[in-house]
Order: C-alpha cells, then structure tokens, then sequence
C-alpha cells in the first residue's frame, strides 16, 4: 500500500495519508477514509476533550452533593449525584 493523498476537509489542505497511517486505520478497523488532515484532527480531538470538561454544576436533590454537568441545567429538572442517580432507576 502506498501513501495515499486527500484533501482535508476542514481546511481544504491536501495531506498524505501514509503506509503507517494506513495500517493504524486497519488496526482499529476504521473503514472510511481519512477527511482530516493531521493538525485539524488534533484539534478536533482537543475540542471534543473541550466538550466534555463539566462546565455546569448543580447539587443533588438528594444529598446535596456537588454535581458537574457537561450541559447547562435543565429548569425544573432535579440533579442527581453518581450514586442517587442510579439507585433512582432501580
Ligand atoms: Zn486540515
Ligand atoms: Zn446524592
């Protein structure tokens, strides 16, 4: 298998998509093709990282425990700790 060029969609570079990138693709059977080039995948997974860094935080109607929520409250929806949240579907 040679490298194989694309064109990144994210910034519209071409970039190679090389033997070894190749076989890491196989290794985690990833089957479509590469869209991004290397830079923008990187900050692509920075950015998902962002996303799920709690952001919000609300304390449990039970305990009152602090809990860090990755989305803004919902208004009139009660916040649950770890644990109060999973004895409260049993
Ligand atoms: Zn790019
Ligand atoms: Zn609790």
């Amino acid at each position: 298998m040679a490298a194989r060029e694309y064109v990144c969609v994210a910034c519209g570079d071409k970039f190679d998509h090389t033997e070894v990138d190749q076989k890491h693709y196989a290794e985690q059977h990833y089957t479509d093709d590469p869209k991004r080039c290397k830079p923008c995948r990187a900050e692509r997974r920075e950015a998902s990282v962002r996303e799920k860094t709690p952001k919000f935080m609300n304390l449990c109607c039970v305990c009152g425990d602090v809990v860090f929520l990755i989305f803004p409250p919902v208004p009139g929806r009660e916040a649950y700790c770890n644990e109060h949240y999973e004895r409260r579907y049993r």
